[in-house]
């Protein structure tokens, strides 16, 4: 597999170099050269494979010879152990459910994946990887787990301090061993910008060697492609041919896999970009103007984000033809008063407990289907997390009918460990440094 940079198309990098580096030099972000169209026989045959056979037959047209079919199978039988199912709560309208991993949010194909591709690609010897993660709620989670106990790698989390959950917080700050957590006296776009400016700081590239696991990370993005392919064969087994995606979007890497999956041949007849009142992307389609906003605190807080990083992907797989992006993404935003009604709504009408990220999602699907309604179009909302990590959104009523899961109600009794920094670069550049 071979990489270019969004900024500069003539770049050349192996998965394994786009895999540590992260981020070009020049910040854009790696995209494959080529990008495979599955064969007919497997994408009119789904239905007959298991989700990690999808995802091996995904990850080979990808990544070809750069990691062995044996050590490829082997990688992802160990990263995705856990289900994607669909259900269905009417007639073509749809869930499929991405949080039966460890961490309970989708995330945890993207950090699994990954983690085990940078320890598979680590040699003996090598210096020590130091993995830089900004996370706004649930991928730091995901990555601390993905990437506990893996030798010869270190983890640092940032964190914005009082806009994670409880739960979200504990999964980050009770680790130990080689993951350390960071809370920033900031948002999660400051978290994200010390980050990306670690990456260009001369000192600290040379004393550590620094990777990135936010969802930049090329190795991320290819898993998410596995649960699309996987959706459409369980809708195929029931006879469903023509689906609708709507994703709930904050960086805009689970959409971006999705438009991956679609030009690599899955047949998906449209997608809804459904965001909270970050709505950067849903206005950049409405009005064709592009323009980051510093993020806004919502319920739904993973997806707070002002200026997506994954969108220059996206921007760059449709190479700027907005009208053809239009035709194919459809964008929706929903302040929390909405989201407030739309999990209100699920509840009363399905009983189903959607996470205030699945509820955006379902309600834009709704609103989509009221105007654009065909019978034979199954429309699914992507459902990025279970609801047990946001127990203040819900009302009571709803709060006492959460089940809680074992691996849960452990956290409680762990002590919260992390360090206090401010939102400068300095301060953050010395403590990196002095705890070298
Ligand atoms: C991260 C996250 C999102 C947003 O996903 P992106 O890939 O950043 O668009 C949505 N919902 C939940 C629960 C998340 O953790």
């Amino acid at each position: 597999m071979q990489l270019y940079s969004t900024k500069n198309p003539s770049t050349r990098v192996s998965f394994k170099e786009a895999v540590f580096n992260s981020m070009p030099q020049d910040k854009g972000l790696y995209m494959p050269v080529d990008i495979p169209r599955l064969d007919d026989l497997f994408l009119t045959h789904l239905d007959k494979y298991t989700l990690p056979e999808i995802a091996l037959h995904v990850a080979q047209n990808l990544i070809g010879e750069d990691i062995p079919a044996d050590d490829l199978k082997q990688i992802i039988h160990d990263a995705i152990n856990f289900l994607a199912p669909v259900e269905k709560l009417e007639e073509n309208v749809f869930v499929l459910e991405l949080w039966h991993g460890p961490s309970l949010a989708f995330k945890d194909f993207g950090a699994r994946f990954m983690s085990r591709v940078m320890s598979y690609f680590l040699e003996k010897g090598e210096k020590q990887l130091d993995v830089l993660v900004a996370t706004s709620g649930d991928t730091g989670g995901a990555v601390a787990l993905g990437f506990l106990g893996v030798p010869n790698t270190r983890v640092t989390i940032l964190y914005p301090k009082g806009k994670v959950s409880d739960i979200q917080e504990l999964q980050l700050t009770t680790n130990g061993q080689n993951i350390r957590a960071v809370e920033i006296d900031g948002t999660f776009d400051d978290c994200q910008a010390l980050v990306k400016q670690a990456f260009t700081d001369k000192e600290l590239k040379e004393k550590f060697r620094l990777t990135s696991a936010n969802s930049i990370n090329i190795a991320r993005l290819i898993p998410q492609t596995f649960y699309y392919f996987n959706a459409y064969a369980q809708l195929l087994k029931i006879g469903v041919e023509k689906v609708i995606f709507s994703v709930p979007s904050g960086n805009f890497g689970n959409i971006g896999a999705g438009l991956l999956a679609w030009k690599m041949g899955l047949p998906v007849e449209h997608f809804i970009a459904a965001t909270n009142v970050n709505d950067t992307v849903p206005e950049f389609l409405r009005t064709g103007v592009y323009q980051p906003k510093p993020s806004v605190a919502t319920l739904s807080n993973a997806m707070d984000v002002g200026d997506p990083s994954n969108w220059v992907r996206i921007a760059d797989l449709f190479k700027g033809e907005l009208e053809t992006l239009k035709t194919q993404v459809t964008g929706y935003s929903y302040n929390d008063e909405q989201t407030l009604e739309a999990i209100k709504f699920i509840y009363d009408n399905y009983h189903y407990i959607a996470c205030p990220h699945t509820a955006i999602a379902w309600q834009a699907l709704r609103d989509w289907q009221q105007d654009n309604y065909k019978r034979d179009i199954a429309g699914v909302f992507l459902s990025t997390a279970h609801p047990c990590k946001f127990p203040d959104v819900y009302p009571e009523s709803i709060a006492d009918k959460v089940d809680v899961p074992e691996q849960v109600k452990d956290l409680h009794k762990k002590k919260k460990h992390a360090v206090s920094l401010g939102k400068d670069f300095g301060g953050f550049k010395e403590y990196l440094l002095k705890n070298g």
